[in-house]
């Protein structure tokens, strides 16, 4: 197991700024994602901290020690591509023990440590076949063998399940998280998939054109986003977010021009002495919302009315003209609401105060 700590690192190529400034430490035998959407720096990053690519600026330390000039064979790192490159005309036992060999590691010890881990990858009975003869899974398998037989101790892994079937991911992604529980390992792993960071990591490293927008556990970075970006990109559908004012006046209300938030008297110190500005950003999950006209204690509520419904089985995603430039979306799973409430229908919607996620204007950046 290892820490890995970032420190201020940059990368330019050219003129293109891959990655602008990191600062993380990634927690001796976490499970760390690094996620973004294509292009943000995220394989960058994972190849500065394997030592395939050397920072422009900062310093790489692993368990306190500065290995940012240390080439990557002699780092505690083993690293697992896409493209997995087994060799096919070698046996799934040769092509875990190829890179032993090469670290002069006694045949006895190789063959108890490729037994130990192709036992926890449950493959002990494919060892003496080609790759080739294995399915999808099975290679993936073979290819995290071949690295976890050098027990490393931080693992990284670039985007591993995106070359597989949509079935195939998800069982690959709950054997990633068991392998994981089993061993001893820190994995850093790079994807552009939310759901699957979101179900495995117990922190997310969310970058953005070569930032760190937040750095957290999962759940935080679906309830306390830090800034509209994050509160964008996490959680499908995505946020519901709208322009406002915000009116401090007899009553504490969000005024959306098509309609008003009224803040219940107990929540509006939340808002009073936070918001600055008049104009702010206004964000809602769609599961926050509900279809119920009072509200509960007086919760804020608006009308709208339905465009269009799509069916998941046992949840709906309601599109709400509420007179904003954007529909609202409201995932709802309450079975009353999925039998009654139809295209076309008007509908009345309320929300808790305290579930309501307000961003400053200009910078984005959360406000409550
Ligand atoms: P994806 O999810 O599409 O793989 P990513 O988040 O991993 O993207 P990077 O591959 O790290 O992003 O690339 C970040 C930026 O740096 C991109 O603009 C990319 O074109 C650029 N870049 C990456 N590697 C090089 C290179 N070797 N030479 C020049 N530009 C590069």
């Amino acid at each position: 197991m290892a820490q890995i700590e970032l420190r201020n690192i940059r990368k330019q190529f050219g003129d293109t700024t891959a990655v602008d400034g990191i600062d993380a430490t990634i927690s001796e035998g976490s499970y760390t994602m690094i996620l973004g959407p294509s292009g943000c720096g995220k394989t960058t990053t994972l190849r500065m901290i394997a030592g395939l690519e050397r920072p422009t600026e900062g310093d790489i330390l692993m368990d306190g020690e500065v290995v940012t000039d240390k080439p990557a064979r002699k780092r505690d790192l083993s690293l697992v591509f896409q493209n997995l490159a087994l060799w096919d005309h070698k046996t799934v036992r040769e092509n875990m023990e190829f890179g032993l060999k090469m670290r002069d590691i006694g045949k006895d010890e190789r063959q108890n440590r490729i037994d130990e881990i192709a036992g926890i990858l449950q493959i002990e009975d494919k060892l003496d076949v080609s790759p080739s003869t294995l399915s999808g899974g099975q290679q993936q398998r073979v290819a995290l063998g071949r690295s976890l037989v050098r027990k490393p101790g931080v693992l990284l892994l670039d985007e591993p399940l995106s070359s597989l079937d949509e079935r195939l991911r998800l069982e690959m992604r709950t054997e990633l998280a068991r392998i994981h529980q089993e061993l001893d390992v820190t994995f850093v792993h790079v994807t552009h998939n939310q759901e699957d960071a979101m179900t495995i990591a117990d922190e997310i490293l969310l970058m953005n054109e070569g930032r760190v927008q937040q750095f957290d556990r999962a759940l935080n970075l679906y309830h306390r986003p830090a800034n509209e970006f994050v509160a964008n990109f996490i959680g499908t559908p995505s946020m519901n977010l709208f322009d406002a004012e915000f009116v401090d006046d007899t009553d504490v209300y969000l005024d959306a021009g098509a309609f008003r938030l009224t803040i219940p008297e107990d929540m509006s110190d939340r808002y009073r002495g936070h918001v600055v500005e008049d104009q702010i950003r206004v964000g809602i999950r769609p599961d926050t919302l509900r279809f119920d006209a009072r509200g509960r204690n007086g919760d804020p509520s608006f009308d709208a009315s339905v465009s269009i419904i799509e069916t998941f089985g046992d949840y709906n995603w309601y599109y709400l003209d509420a007179g904003l430039e954007d529909d609202i979306v409201v995932q709802s799973a309450d079975e009353r609401v999925m039998d009654s409430v139809g295209t076309g229908d008007s509908v009345t919607l309320s929300i808790g105060a305290d579930r309501i996620h307000l961003f400053d204007k200009s910078s984005g950046t959360r406000i409550v």
